[in-house]
């Protein structure tokens, strides 16, 4: 009511101000269409609303429609508890065991739904000895909501049934002034989650947005900290600035503010591996390519792909040393995947996919006999495939065998026969790459 006064007063574009202490903006300002947001969220919030609870469309969508790209996927934030949630969307549930949030699912699209929070007050919140809180936060009102936010960008809410967004932190400025800022005393933000330095550089990198100066300037000098956040937790950050489709720009962010020695031991292994730069450089240039054309991603592959140099520097140092070929190879994995274990902090459940990547390189040089038929059925045949395309573009091998192959899997059954080299002329193979030590190893692999 006084909302509808206040603008027939100061005409329809004008920022009023909400009950709280919110800036409302409306949709002549911002424009921003609820045609942008997806069917899913749509109907939550209508749903919810209906019910006589607030609910919006918060964070990242929101951000990301002010500044016309599409969003990954859309969140709701609204006063309802989940079990309220739970009673009005069917199709629902109640996810998370520390902070509970409802997935609301609707065919392909699932909408995470959660509870407005806040954040518990450094007095009584439970903080290590650098402030990092170690509980999470508990139901708050939307204000609340909003000031526990990481950046002032990401704290903005949208209506849309008003097309309105409730703004309490002048994010909507910031995005306009294409500032990424964050709430409240950055070194207090930075300590309370060290999590949020990682992402100040990933948001940034992602959406071609300024680091404020008082947001970047605590960074350098607290980065240590991220060495108290558990390791799944700094793994899924990792993963997300690799899977970003933008881990390049990233990289380049993290040099920039000198942010990428000891900051991450995974960086260091992607920055400071003399002989894999070039090609670890092309993988991470390969997967943004394929993250922004949507074709699928996986982590196992791109984590094989930074540590493949060491796997070749161990595998020659063992072969030098006297092992055979295939057996060097078989160590130099374990060796490596043992290595980077405590370092890195990558999963077991990768290794499987990771060896098999690496131990299928060898046997496309054995281009005799029905070896490279036997090769192109195997399940891993086009990730194996990709990584030595990788290889080839990267200068390791010569491009004739990448190129060879592409050729083999989609020719006719003559041409193949024609392409097929003699099976017992292991010699002239030889000559054909680069790497002698490579081509010792594909007489003695195992065809199958
Ligand atoms: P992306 O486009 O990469 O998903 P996002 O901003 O949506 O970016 P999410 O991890 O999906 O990132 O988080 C959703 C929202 O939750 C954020 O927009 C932000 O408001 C809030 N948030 C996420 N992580 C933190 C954090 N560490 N501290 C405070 N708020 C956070
Ligand atoms: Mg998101």
């Amino acid at each position: 009511m006084i909302k509808k006064l206040l603008k027939r007063v100061f005409g329809k574009s004008a920022k009023v101000k909400s009950p709280d202490s919110a800036t409302v903006i409306p949709f002549e300002v911002h424009k921003v269409d609820r045609e942008g947001i997806s069917y899913g969220a749509r109907r939550v919030t209508d749903g919810l609303q209906a019910e006589g609870f607030k609910a919006f469309v918060v964070g990242g969508a929101v951000r990301d429609l002010l500044l016309d790209r599409q969003p990954k996927d859309f969140d709701v934030a609204t006063d309802a508890t989940p079990e309220e949630i739970r009673r009005v969307f069917r199709r629902s549930r109640i996810i998370g065991r520390r902070f509970r949030l409802v997935h609301v699912m609707f065919g392909d699209e699932t909408v995470e739904v959660s509870t407005f929070r806040r954040m518990i007050e450094a007095e009584v919140a439970q903080t290590d000895e650098h402030g990092r809180l170690l509980r999470d936060n508990e139901f708050g009102d939307q204000e609340q909501d909003a000031a526990r936010r990481d950046f002032t960008a990401n704290a903005l809410f949208y209506d849309p049934a008003t097309q309105e967004i409730f703004d309490y932190h002048k994010g909507y400025a910031d995005i306009r002034a294409n500032t990424l800022r964050i709430i409240g005393d950055p070194e207090v933000r930075y300590r309370e989650d060290p999590v949020r330095m990682l992402r100040a550089v990933r948001l940034s990198a992602k959406l071609g947005m300024q680091l404020d100066v008082a947001t970047a300037a605590p960074i350098a000098q607290l980065k240590e900290l991220l060495a108290n956040v558990p390791e799944a937790r700094m793994f899924d950050e990792m993963l997300k600035l690799l899977l970003s489709g933008h881990a390049l720009e990233c990289i380049k962010k993290l040099r920039e503010m000198d942010l990428h020695h000891g900051m991450l031991p995974m960086l260091d292994v992607i920055l400071e591996q003399p002989l894999g730069e070039r090609f670890v450089m092309l993988s991470l240039q390969n997967t943004d390519q394929r993250i922004r054309d949507e074709k699928p991603t996986s982590p196992a592959f791109l984590f094989a792909a930074l540590l493949w140099h060491e796997v070749i520097a161990t595998w020659k140092t063992r072969e030098a040393a006297g092992e055979r070929a295939v057996a060097a190879l078989n160590t130099a994995m374990d060796e490596v995947l043992e290595r980077q274990r405590a370092q890195l902090a990558i999963p077991r459940r990768y290794d499987t996919v990771m060896k098999e990547l690496w131990s299928l390189q060898p046997r496309f040089e054995q281009r005799g006999g029905q070896r490279p038929i036997r090769l192109l059925a195997l399940p891993r045949f086009r990730g194996a495939y990709d990584f030595l395309l990788l290889r080839c573009q990267s200068g390791e091998i010569d491009s004739e065998l990448g190129e060879w192959w592409t050729e083999f899997q989609v020719a006719t059954e003559e041409r193949r026969a024609e392409m097929l080299q003699p099976d017992a002329a292991p010699k002239k193979r030889r000559r054909r790459t680069k790497k002698p030590d490579t081509s010792t190893v594909q007489a003695e692999l195992p065809i199958d």
